[in-house]
């Protein structure tokens, strides 16, 4: 397997390597151990997809062969044990709009075109539907509550980090499937971390308030600063209640990564999406 590169060493069980035929992708061992769910986060290897697109490219929308991105969602739904008729697509602008996704939105943004725009959240509590959202630095959040059978699945960039993505979905949660903060399961994917992503003031400056002062570091260059976007989204599901044993938090970074994971930064913008899945098992 592709020697990952960690951003700390003491805690490499948080989220594992694994291997089908070629494809290799990440799982967060405690989502597996809920028992409830299918998940992965997919990497670069294994799928068909070619040049800056190479090879699991899973976006419709940045220029790749859609016939390759098919065969790329048919090989994921393999190692799901499904099939992309019955995954659902978000539509990411940065927001904090959460789709309820019902049977009826099966294959929306995969075999048939997107029904909603402005959609960074998706959330059900409908077995063998597969929950699908894509990144290249920006944060997946995974949600699961074993005991009323729910997930969540989030993009949470610094925009949505600011606005608190991830408290809306556990209250979207609390809301809609009468889930309870301290038995949720949560994970946090695969990123960039604090040392590779670099921030002006203005960004800075929206992260004063309301997070722990260490999430901002100095920069590297004058007038920057670097944020940690791990910590922050941390320290979000912390305060709405999910405890720490609860949570695993990614020690992988996309940036530093760049030819296992697609890093919007590493790659100045030249590449395809990754993307998290999230499906219940069939009780
Ligand atoms: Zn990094």
């Amino acid at each position: 397997m592709y020697p990952l590169s960690r951003t700390d060493s003491r805690d490499t069980d948080s989220i594992q390597q694994r291997q089908k035929g070629e494809l290799e992708y990440l799982v967060f061992p405690k989502l597996e151990e809920t028992g409830v769910v299918e998940h992965l986060f997919t990497t670069r290897t294994g799928g068909v997809s070619n040049g800056i697109y190479s090879t699991m490219n899973l976006s419709f929308s940045r220029g790749d062969d859609l016939e390759c991105v098919r065969e790329n969602y048919r090989r994921i739904g393999e190692v799901l044990g499904t099939d992309p008729e019955h995954m659902v697509a978000s539509k990411q602008t940065h927001t904090t709009n959460i789709h309820l996704v019902t049977k009826a939105d099966a294959g929306n943004g995969i075999t048939r075109p997107s029904v909603y725009d402005d959609i960074d959240g998706l959330a059900t509590d409908i077995p063998g539907i597969a929950l699908v959202t894509f990144y290249a630095d920006c944060v997946p959040l995974y949600f699961v509550d074993p005991v009323h059978r729910a997930i969540g699945l989030a993009h949470s960039g610094w925009r949505g980090t600011v606005a608190g993505m991830g408290a809306c979905m556990v209250r979207y949660m609390q809301e809609h499937f009468n889930s309870r903060p301290e038995e949720l399961v949560a994970a946090i994917g695969p990123s960039i971390c604090v040392d590779c992503y670099e921030v002006s003031e203005e960004v800075a400056e929206q992260f004063r308030e309301g997070f722990p002062e260490d999430v901002l570091q100095p920069g590297k260059a004058p007038g920057k600063y670097q944020l940690d976007l791990w910590k922050a989204n941390q320290s979000i599901l912390l305060r709405v209640g999910i405890p720490p044993e609860h949570m695993a938090v990614t020690n992988v970074c996309t940036c530093h990564n760049p030819e296992y994971l697609f890093s919007h930064r590493a790659s100045h913008g030249q590449r395809g999406n990754l993307a998290a899945f999230l499906m219940l098992k069939e009780s």
